[in-house]
Parts: structure tokens; C-alpha cells; sequence
């Protein structure tokens, strides 16, 4: 494991656990570092010097985690952990998930996205669906997968404003509303990547 003297002068030295998140989100960075706590030092893409948009073409949520974490080993030689997310559609065979992004194109347009989600879905009565996260971490040259899953369903149509991406579309299981109605700090709590990060987490924390 990693760890960086936090303070050099004397016998309270703090060691820390230094990890690069591979993405190129701050959000997502400071949400980790947040949860992480003192302990840890997370650095981003950025912070290391490398480039924001990682070469993801293996196919699955797993592979292309996989893939953005071996990228920072093999090129910087850090510990790195990396997540990739799709929606996950039973009527759809899974559809559109590791394409999740560009499921309409290469725009990577959340509306064109939703659109073609519900155009495909038109008449069919199964809309059960899945966020699901799966995160890689690679430390010490061994690889540890974590995946968080929310369970739902797919709207008839657009509601609400709030969140990104399908959450217009998307009801949580449990839930009357879309996940774009949901307040963000609700969503973060029940959300697919809140769950892979929380295992996560747990296991850091060991
Ligand atoms: P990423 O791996 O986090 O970049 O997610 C890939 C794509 O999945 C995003 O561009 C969104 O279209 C969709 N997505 C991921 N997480 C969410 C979410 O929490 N709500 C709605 N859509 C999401």
C-alpha cells in the first residue's frame, strides 16, 4: 500500500493512504475524498497528468473499469481505482449499458438517450431496470471489483427536473417519484454508486 508522509517534523507524523480516482469529474472526486476522511489522499486524472478521457472499449461495466485503473498502474504507477456505470434494462437484454452514455450517439445526449429508451419500450409492459456501478481498484498490482445495483423501473415518460443522465425516467423500487424529483442528497444515499463506493469504502477501511 501506498502511503505518503502527511508531516515530516517529528513523532505525530500522519501517514496517508494516497489513491488516484481515475475520473475526470471533480464532483465525483471530492464526494469520495469527503467520505474517505483524513487518511487518504485521493488525487484525480488531472492531478497526476493524465489525459481526462480514458481509453474505455472493453464492452463491460467491469472491463472498462478494469481498463481506466490498469491505465494509471501502467502508465504512472499508482494505486488507482476507476467505476463505470450503465442502465440496465430487463426488456432491453441489458441494453443500453456499457453504452449507457451514447446510446443514441456519440453526442452523449441524456434526452435523445431517453428518447430512444422509451421509443424501444413503447407497448411493452416489463420496464423493470438497473443502475448498476462497478468499481476496480488496483492495489499493490491486485485487482478488487465492488458493485452497487439500484433497482427500478422505467417511466412511461419524463419527469421532474433534477439529477442527470435517465433519471427523469427512472423510479426507484419503494419509491413514487423519478429519481430526477428526488433531492440529491436522497439519491446519493440510495444510489447505485453511493452503494459501490460504500463497499468500497468498507473495504479501504478493512
Ligand atoms: P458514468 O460511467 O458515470 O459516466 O455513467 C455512464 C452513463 O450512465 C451516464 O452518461 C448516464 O447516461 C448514465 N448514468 C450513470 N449514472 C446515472 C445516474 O445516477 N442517473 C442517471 N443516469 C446515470
Amino acid at each position: 500500500m501506498e502511503r505518503i508522509a502527511a508531516n515530516v517534523s517529528g513523532p505525530n507524523e500522519i501517514s496517508m493512504i494516497q489513491l488516484t480516482f481515475a475520473t475526470g469529474n471533480p464532483n465525483k472526486i471530492k464526494e469520495v475524498a469527503g467520505i474517505l476522511g483524513k487518511s487518504y489522499k485521493i488525487e484525480s486524472l488531472a492531478d497526476i497528468g493524465a489525459p481526462l478521457d480514458l481509453p474505455e472499449t472493453r464492452g463491460t461495466l467491469e472491463g472498462n473499469a478494469k481498463q481506466k485503473a490498469e491505465y494509471v498502474v501502467d502508465h504512472f504507477g499508482k494505486n488507482c481505482f476507476s467505476e463505470d456505470t450503465g442502465l440496465e434494462i430487463e426488456a432491453l437484454n441489458g441494453a443500453p449499458g456499457v453504452i449507457s452514455a451514447r446510446y443514441a450517439g456519440p453526442e452523449k445526449d441524456s434526452i435523445a438517450n431517453m428518447n430512444l429508451v422509451l421509443q424501444q419500450l413503447q407497448g411493452e409492459s416489463n420496464r423493470k431496470a438497473q443502475f448498476r456501478t462497478v468499481i476496480a481498484l488496483i492495489q499493490d498490482g491486485k485487482t478488487h471489483l465492488f458493485e452497487g445495483i439500484l433497482k427500478g423501473d422505467i417511466l412511461l415518460e419524463p419527469v421532474g427536473e433534477g439529477g442527470f443522465g435517465y433519471d427523469p425516467i427512472f423510479r426507484p423500487e419503494g419509491y413514487d417519484i423519478s429519481l430526477a424529483q428526488m433531492p440529491a442528497a436522497e439519491k446519493n444515499k440510495i444510489s447505485h454508486r453511493a452503494k459501490a463506493m460504500e463497499k468500497l469504502v468498507g473495504w479501504l477501511a478493512g
